[in-house]
C-alpha cells in the first residue's frame, strides 16, 4: 500500500533526526535532558513504518507477528544500548502495547486476537448519527479496525435523515417562497407571480438528505470503516450482537464499544402521533399539504423552526409554551423577547405560560385544550394539524445495557466519566444518549475526542463553547453565558451591542433586523458570551465560539481586521462597544 506524502515526509524527517541524534550520541555528545528523544523517535519511525505499510490490515499472520516482534525486540535492545534506561523503555513499550490498542498494533505489527467470531474489531460504534459516524471515521483514521452498526436504512441518524438537514432545507426554501410571495423580491426589482409547488419543495429536501446520507457511505468506504445494517445489542463487555432485517444475527467482538444511539421524540402523554395530522418533527417535515391552522406544542428550537416553515408556506401557526419565554434552554432573555416580537410580526401567535391538557381528533379537526399557568383558566383551540415538539429523550431500546450491568440516570441518559467511559471500562457513550445539549456538533465533537481518548490521547471538551442556533429568519445564535446566568453567578459584566441597522452589509441586503450583543468580564474584558439575532447569526457565531475557546478579550476581537462590507463587522463593533464604550458606526 502506498504511503501518503505527509507520512512519508514525517518519516523522512524522523529518520534523519534520529540518525543525527544517534550519531551525536556515538560521538560522545551529551544529549542532556533530551536523552530519551532518539529512542522515542526510533519508536515513532517504527510505528509509522508499520502503520504506513499496512494501515488497513486486519489481523496479521503468525509469521508477521513473529517478525514484528523481532523488529520491536531489536529496536528495544538498540534503544537500551543508546539510553541505558531499561525501566523507561519497558514503561513506554508496555504503555504503547497494553493501554493503546492502535499503538499495540503499531509496535508489534499485529493485534492480539483475543476473541473468535465472524468479525473482530478494535471499536464497534452503535449508531451512525453525527456522533457515531464521525467517531467511526476518526477511529479508522487513527488505525483502529472499526465497525459501525446502524439499524436505519441510511447513515446519518436523526440529523441527516429527519433533523438538522431536512429542516434546514425546508427553512431555506420556504424563506425564498416567503420573500417572493410577500413582496420582498418585488421590492428588489424582481417581478412575477409565484406559486407554491410543495411536492417539488419536499423533493428538493429529500435530495439533500439522499446526497448527504450517501456521502457518509462514501466516507465510510474511503476510510475503511466496516458497517453492519441491523439493530445492535450489547451482549458482553466486548461483544455486540446485530439483528439484521432478514432475521439473521451477526456477532462482533471488539476491544471497545462506543454507544452513539442518539435520541427519539418525547411523546406527549395522552396524544398519539400518527405522523399525518398529529405529527412529531419527523411528520412535520413531510406534510403533503399546507395546514390551514397548525398548533405547535412547545416553542423551543424545533417547534419554532418547523412552525416557521409552515407559517411561511401559508399556515396560521400558534405555539403553546409552558414557560414564559420562547427559544429553549440557554437563550438570553433579551434575545428571547426580541425573537418573539419578530416572529409575531411575521404572523406567529404565542400562548406562553400555558400548558396543553389534551387533544381530541374528529375527522379533519383537532381540538386542543389548554390551561393558563397563571389563573388555571382553560380554553380550546381548533386546528387541522398538531405538531408535538416538547423535546427529545435518549434512545436505548434493546441496547442490552442490562446485559453488562449499565444503568441509565433519571432522564434515561447513559452516565459517563470525563473520558466518555461508562461504568464498564470497555464501553463508551457519546451524543444525545448522554448528558448535555442535544446538538449534532456536540455529538460530533464528543465522538472525535472519545476515540482519541481510546487511542491514548487527551480528552477535553468545554461545554461552555458549544454554540446554539435557531435557523429561523432572523436567525438566533448564542455561545457562552447569557445575562441571566452571569447575574445568578454574581459575575460583574459589561455589555457591548451593535444593531444590524447600522451595519453596511445588512443595510445593503435590506435585511437589517436584530443586533449583536456581547458580554464581557467587567474587570478583565474577557469575552463571556455572545448573543446574536439577525441575518446569518448561525454563521457569525463560529467566530465568537473561536474567540471564546481561545479566551479572547473584547479588545482582542475589536483589534482584529474584519472584511468590509460584512455582517461580521457588527460583531467587531459590539466588541469595540464592550471594551471601550464606543462603536464607530453607531451613535
Ligand atoms: C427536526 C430536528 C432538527 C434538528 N436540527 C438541528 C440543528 O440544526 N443543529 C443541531 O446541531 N442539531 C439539530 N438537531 C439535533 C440533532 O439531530 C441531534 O442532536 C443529533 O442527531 C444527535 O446525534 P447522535 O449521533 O447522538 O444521535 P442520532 O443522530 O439520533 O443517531 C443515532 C443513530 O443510532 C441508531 N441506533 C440507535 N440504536 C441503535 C441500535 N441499538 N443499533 C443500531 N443502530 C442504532 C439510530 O438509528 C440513529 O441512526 C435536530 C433534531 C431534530 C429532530
Amino acid at each position: 500500500m502506498g504511503r501518503s506524502p505527509l507520512l512519508s515526509a514525517e518519516l523522512a524527517t524522523l529518520t534523519k533526526t534520529t540518525e543525527t541524534t544517534t550519531a551525536h550520541k556515538k560521538q560522545g555528545c551529551n544529549a542532556g535532558d533530551t536523552s530519551f528523544v532518539p529512542l522515542m523517535r526510533l519508536f515513532r519511525v517504527e510505528q509509522l513504518c508499520m502503520l504506513c505499510s499496512d494501515s488497513s490490515s486486519e489481523f496479521l499472520h503468525f509469521s508477521d507477528a513473529i517478525s514484528a516482534f523481532i523488529r520491536a525486540f531489536s529496536l528495544l535492545i538498540a534503544s537500551i544500548h543508546l539510553q541505558g534506561n531499561f525501566l523507561s523503555v519497558m514503561y513506554s513499550l508496555c504503555r504503547q502495547a497494553i493501554v493503546n490498542p492502535v499503538s499495540r498494533k503499531a509496535v508489534y505489527g499485529t493485534s492480539i486476537r483475543a476473541f473468535s467470531s465472524s468479525q473482530d474489531a478494535d471499536l464497534v460504534v452503535i449508531g451512525a448519527g453525527p456522533g457515531g459516524y464521525v467517531a467511526a471515521i476518526k477511529a479508522a483514521q487513527l488505525g483502529m479496525k472499526t465497525v459501525c452498526v446502524e439499524k436505519g436504512a441510511t447513515f446519518g441518524g436523526t440529523c441527516l435523515n429527519v433533523g438538522c438537514i431536512p429542516s434546514k432545507a425546508m427553512l431555506n426554501n420556504s424563506h425564498f417562497y416567503h420573500m417572493a410571495k410577500h413582496g420582498d423580491l418585488h421590492n428588489r426589482g424582481i417581478e412575477g407571480q409565484v406559486t407554491l409547488n410543495l411536492d417539488t419543495m419536499l423533493k428538493a429536501k429529500e435530495k439533500s438528505v439522499k446526497d448527504l446520507t450517501n456521502g457518509v457511505a462514501m466516507l465510510f468506504k474511503a476510510n475503511k470503516v466496516g458497517s453492519v445494517n441491523g439493530h445492535g445489542t450489547i451482549t458482553g463487555p466486548n461483544q455486540v450482537t446485530v439483528k439484521k432485517a432478514d432475521g439473521s444475527t451477526e456477532i462482533i467482538n471488539s476491544r471497545n464499544i462506543l454507544i452513539a444511539s442518539g435520541s427519539e421524540v418525547t411523546p406527549f402523554p395522552g396524544i398519539s402521533i400518527d405522523e399525518k395530522q398529529i405529527v412529531s418533527s419527523t411528520g412535520a417535515l413531510c406534510l403533503t399539504k399546507v395546514p390551514k391552522k397548525l398548533i405547535v406544542i412547545g416553542a423551543g428550537v424545533i417547534g419554532l423552526e418547523l412552525g416557521s416553515v409552515w407559517q411561511r408556506l401559508g399556515a396560521e401557526v400558534t405555539a403553546i409554551e409552558f414557560l414564559g419565554s420562547i427559544g429553549g434552554a440557554g437563550i438570553d432573555g433579551e434575545l428571547a423577547k426580541n425573537f418573539q416580537r419578530s416572529l409575531s410580526t411575521q404572523g406567529f401567535k404565542f400562548l406562553l405560560n400555558t400548558k396543553v391538557i389534551g387533544a381530541q381528533q374528529q375527522g379533519e379537526n383537532i381540538t386542543v385544550t389548554v390551561e393558563s399557568n397563571k389563573d388555571n383558566k382553560q380554553q380550546t383551540i381548533d386546528c387541522d394539524a398538531l405538531l408535538v415538539a416538547i423535546g427529545r429523550r435518549p434512545y436505548t431500546d434493546n441496547l442490552g445495557l442490562d446485559n453488562v450491568g449499565l444503568k441509565t440516570d433519571n432522564r434515561g441518559r447513559i452516565p459517563v466519566n470525563d473520558h466518555f467511559q461508562t461504568s464498564v471500562p470497555s464501553i463508551y457513550a457519546i451524543g444525545d444518549v448522554i448528558e448535555g445539549p442535544m446538538l449534532a456538533h456536540k455529538a460530533e465533537d464528543e465522538g472525535i475526542i472519545a476515540v482519541e481518548g481510546i487511542a491514548g490521547g487527551p480528552v477535553h471538551i468545554d461545554y461552555n463553547c458549544i454554540p446554539s442556533v435557531v435557523y429561523t429568519h432572523p436567525e438566533v445564535a448564542w455561545v457562552g453565558q447569557n445575562e441571566e446566568q452571569l447575574k445568578e453567578k454574581n459575575i460583574t459584566y459589561k455589555i457591548g451591542k451593535f444593531p444590524f441597522s447600522a451595519n453596511s452589509r445588512a443595510k445593503t441586503n435590506n435585511d437589517a433586523e436584530g443586533f449583536v450583543k456581547v458580554l464581557s468580564d467587567k474587570e478583565s474584558d474577557r469575552l463571556l458570551g455572545v448573543h446574536i439575532i439577525g441575518p446569518n447569526a448561525g454563521e457569525m457565531i463560529a467566530e465568537a465560539t473561536l474567540a471564546l475557546e481561545y479566551g479572547a478579550s473584547c479588545e482582542d476581537i475589536a483589534r482584529v481586521c474584519h472584511p468590509h462590507p460584512t455582517l461580521s463587522e457588527a460583531f467587531r463593533e459590539a466588541n469595540l462597544h464592550a471594551y471601550c464604550g464606543k462603536p464607530i458606526n453607531s451613535i
